[in-house]
């Protein structure tokens, strides 16, 4: 069953590889799933696999409290963080955990991305914060992102890399490849010495649009 939704998470995942997102097996992808039955479930990449090697029975299909519905192989490591971020907002239908180079040296550094790009603003939802520090896999982990996170659609992750959620799963990729070009802006104006940060009232009127498309608060 949901054999086009796991082609789909097979493409994206391929996709963040060749963009250089992540390397080997690292990072993981999904969907969310629409269930006849009306559970919550969620088709995953699995853990440790080369994203060039898989086939669509390789993607596992797991409910909310993490069992396993459909696949043989394990459900990435990085599940609950999926979960949770699923469970607190109810729009997103599709999640990218990558490790890209310059989000990775923010999450090195610490350095949160105040609002410096009109796309940034409006596509992404503003400043990006970095969720602190704890171990892969863990629910200290999932509840950090969620709450760093917030109403955007991405989020550094502290010494590891970025989150970015979507409407769909190509909308999750855009969203990974613009945090991931604005952490290199942001990186290279710091290298240069100065940065001019968006005016206060433009970054108020490209917060309203970004809400106007992507509010939790809409129906
Ligand atoms: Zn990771």
């Amino acid at each position: 069953m949901w054999d086009s939704e796991k082609t789909e998470v097979i493409e994206a995942s391929r996709r963040m590889e060749q963009k250089g997102l992540v390397t080997g097996t690292a990072g993981n992808v999904s969907l969310r799933l629409k269930d006849p039955g009306g559970r919550h479930l969620l088709a995953i990449t699995p853990s440790g696999r080369y994203y060039d090697s898989l086939d669509v029975d390789d993607i596992v299909v797991v409910d909310f409290s993490g069992e396993r519905i459909e696949g043989q192989l394990r459900a990435s490591i990085e599940t609950p963080m999926h979960i949770a971020v699923y469970q607190a907002r109810p729009k997103v239908n599709a999640i990218m955990h990558s490790h890209p180079v310059f989000c990775s040296s923010l999450a090195v550094d610490g350095m949160e991305i105040p609002p410096l790009i009109d796309e940034q603003v409006t596509y992404l939802g503003g400043e990006i914060k970095i969720s602190p520090y704890a171990l892969p896999g863990s629910k200290e982990l999932a509840t950090n992102v969620v709450s760093a996170l917030g109403p955007r659609n991405g989020v550094i992750m502290a010494n590891h890399g970025a989150l970015c959620t979507g409407r769909d799963m190509r909308e999750a990729l855009a969203m990974s490849e613009l945090l991931e070009s604005t952490a290199q802006i942001y990186v290279s104006a710091l290298r240069l010495g100065k940065v001019n940060q968006l005016p206060a009232e433009v970054v108020e009127l490209e917060k309203a649009v970004f809400a106007s498309i992507y509010g939790e608060s809409e129906t």
